[in-house]
């Protein structure tokens, strides 16, 4: 990695401004999922063993720039207290005078959480103003939340401009660290056979990595919603299943382009209701009836997605194959997560709900990586740069 990282820089009695991704589920005011948080104690320990002190920012939910009560960090602090074994000071706001003369205060060793960024219409229009009063709060910056680091907002690259500004270092956290090394290993160098395996419920987010993946492996393999609107493309009817009509003809051109190259279902799981209950069967995907939608893969599927697969060195996964939230419709996708645990293949998992599903059948462990960033990693598989990683020190 050509970015200079926290182990490039001396934080000994500095305040260290760090941007994690705490954006994590609450349920009922409380954490319900402290996977995010996990992430980041490598970088929070790291400059705490170095002598730092360490302010801590992050954006929870969609506030829309304004305070709203739900979306405050204090379920966060209290899980990063428990975790780190230490006392987390949670403040009120990110930015202003009393959260200055707070961070000002603070001696090695301290750990403080601002309140979420996003109460601030600064932080999502990247504005340099309040970028500069995040700077004010410290000497070093950190960016270590790799799932904001395709924004371009406030707190992930306006503030590594100002503290450079005023002659500070803006350094990758651990976690970015680690993330860019392994996606890396499947963009730039892959070893071959290269397989992508892609789902989800939208082919429209998806079609310039579609697009980018298809030059560089030799299968992509489509499952998911997004594979419904490849069948239309087809000439298939497919009765009530989740279908882009918009982006019918992209796919269109996509296949004419790629024969060969893309694999699609031979047969599906539909149900006559968006039910875990409903009447299922299995058919061919030009075979669906009205009333119906497509709601997994077929088990033939699954096995021309195994034979693709075996053999593979690297793989990369986008996306449930099916709606997996539902146990009868997540047999694809779990199994699938099972033959990707057996490979003896770097397999790179991204994605929120695909991340989310290859924690729930236990196997997460058993994959090279399961990146944190869903949006993030996607834009570093098409290839593109990600603005809160350009934005850092150059080694
Ligand atoms: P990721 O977060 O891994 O990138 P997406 O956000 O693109 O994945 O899509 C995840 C969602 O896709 C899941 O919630 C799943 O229920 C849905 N999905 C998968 N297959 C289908 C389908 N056949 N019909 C409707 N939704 C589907
Ligand atoms: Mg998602």
């Amino acid at each position: 990695m050509n970015k200079k990282t926290i182990r490039d820089v001396d934080v000994q009695g500095k305040r260290v401004l760090v941007r994690v991704d705490f954006n994590v589920p609450l349920k009922e005011g409380e954490v319900s999922d402290d996977t995010r948080i996990e992430a980041a104690l490598p970088t929070i320990r790291h400059l705490l063993d170095d002598g730092a002190a360490v302010v801590l920012m992050s954006h929870l939910g969609r506030p829309k720039g304004q305070v709203v009560e739900d979306l405050r960090l204090d379920p966060v602090a209290e899980r990063l207290s428990t975790l780190l074994g230490q006392p987390v000071r949670k403040l009120d706001d990110c930015v202003g005078a009393s959260v200055e003369e707070a961070v000002q205060a603070m001696e090695s060793g301290d750990v403080v959480l601002l309140e979420n960024t996003r109460f601030h219409a600064g932080e999502k229009a990247n504005d340099p103003d309040f970028a500069a009063q995040l700077a004010t709060l410290a000497q070093v910056y950190v960016n270590d939340a790799f799932g904001a680091a395709h924004r371009a907002h406030a707190s992930t690259e306006g503030v590594a401009q100002a503290i450079r500004k005023k002659g500070g270092p803006a350094v990758a956290g651990l976690l970015v660290e680690k993330e860019l090394q392994l996606l890396a290993k499947a963009v730039e160098n892959p070893e071959h056979p290269f397989m992508a395996i892609l789902g989800g419920a939208k082919v429209s987010g998806k079609i310039s990595v579609i697009e980018s993946l298809l030059e560089r492996c030799d299968r992509v393999l489509i499952g998911g919603g997004m594979a419904n609107t490849f069948f239309k493309a087809m000439g298939f009817e497919v009765g009530d299943s989740l279908v882009e009509d918009d982006v019918i003809d992209t796919a269109k051109s996509l296949l004419d382009r790629s024969a060969g190259k893309l694999v699609l279902p031979v047969d599906v799981v539909i149900a006559d209701a968006f039910d875990n209950d409903a009447q299922a069967k299995v058919v061919a995907p030009n075979e669906v009836p009205s009333g119906w939608r497509i709601l997994d893969i077929g088990p033939k599927t699954i096995s021309t997605f195994e034979s693709a697969l075996r053999g593979a060195k690297t793989v990369t996964w986008n996306g449930p194959l099916g709606v997996f939230e539902m146990p009868t419709f997540a047999v694809g996708t779990f199994d699938v997560a099972r033959l990707l645990a057996e490979l003896e293949a770097t397999t790179i998992i991204g994605g929120g709900e695909s991340a989310a599903a290859v924690q729930q059948v236990g196997l997460a462990d058993q994959m090279t990586h399961v990146s944190t960033g869903g949006g993030a990693s996607l834009q570093f598989l098409e290839g593109k740069t990600l603005p809160g990683v350009a934005a850092l020190d150059e080694r």
